[in-house]
């Protein structure tokens, strides 16, 4: 069973109400719409054979950060050179994808995602095992620090397991802990770490939404902090500087830190 969020009705998107038919925008197959009272409601159709091999069932959490996205860029298909189609989660008016992972993907999948899609961000659910958070916070605590302001970490992929499920990703990988800032594994390494930034939450979605125009965009944002560490790396700076990536007012402090400090005391 395949459950998405729109379907043609009368060649218009809609959402699902109920009693309703429609047809699977991607495949054309008959979809018809599943309004209950415990989830969020669905269009289903029946068989994934005919449909994007790709499509991961929507969860409450990929409906939840759908809604955040302009209708008309969600479940959005995208076609390449060569003529393959797929199904975008969200995919922007400025051509970024954004893909919501909830399960686990085989390397290869990944892989061929990565390759698909040339503008990508992925979004991934940390609450789906139950260790991954309380192992990431624990690895973050014991990282070494690149630059100050922001903070970006250095990070062993190899010691949390959920990081190594991202290993080499070529797009950046923001990790959903269900907290008001992102953790966002910056594409560039090949080496055995990877850098980390927080990453607010709402500076995210206002990167891919484009509500305030005058603000950076994700392209310029990626671009900043590739620099930085390809820096670091030819040793061009020494560790622990200050840099401006983030508009000021995103510039706010977690709980964690408030945490982690009194936990010292
Ligand atoms: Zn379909």
């Amino acid at each position: 069973m395949i459950l998405m969020k729109f379907a043609l009705v009368n060649g218009t998107k809609e959402t699902p109400s109920p009693k309703k038919y429609g047809l699977c925008p991607f495949c054309n197959a008959k979809v018809i719409s599943r309004c209950g009272t415990k989830k969020s409601w669905h269009w289903a159709h029946k068989a994934k054979v005919e449909c994007d091999p790709w499509w991961e069932n929507e969860t409450e959490w990929h409906r939840a950060w759908k809604n955040k996205f302009p209708e008309h860029c969600q479940e959005r298909i995208h076609k390449d050179e060569k003529g393959e189609r797929h199904i975008a989660d969200v995919k922007t008016d400025e051509g970024w994808v954004i893909e919501f992972q909830h399960s686990f993907i085989k390397h290869e999948e990944r892989e061929s995602r990565n390759n698909f899609y040339k503008k990508l961000a992925w979004v991934v659910n940390g609450n789906r095992r139950k260790r991954d958070k309380a192992q990431f916070f624990k690895l973050i605590e014991e990282q070494i620090v690149i630059s100050s302001t922001p903070k970006i970490y250095r990070v062993y992929l190899d010691d949390s397991a959920l990081l190594r499920d991202w290993y080499h990703s070529r797009h950046p990988v923001f990790f959903d802990f269900g907290e008001d800032n992102l953790w966002c594994l910056i594409p560039s390494s090949e080496d055995s770490w990877g850098a980390m930034i927080e990453v607010p939450r709402a500076l995210f979605i206002s990167f891919h939404t484009r509500l305030d125009p005058t603000e950076e965009d994700f392209n310029g944002f990626l671009n900043g902090l590739k620099s930085i560490i390809s820096k670091y790396k030819t040793r061009q700076i020494e560790a622990q500087q200050d840099y401006v990536i983030f508009p000021p007012k995103y510039l706010v402090y977690r709980s964690r830190r408030t945490h982690r400090s009194r936990r010292r005391l």
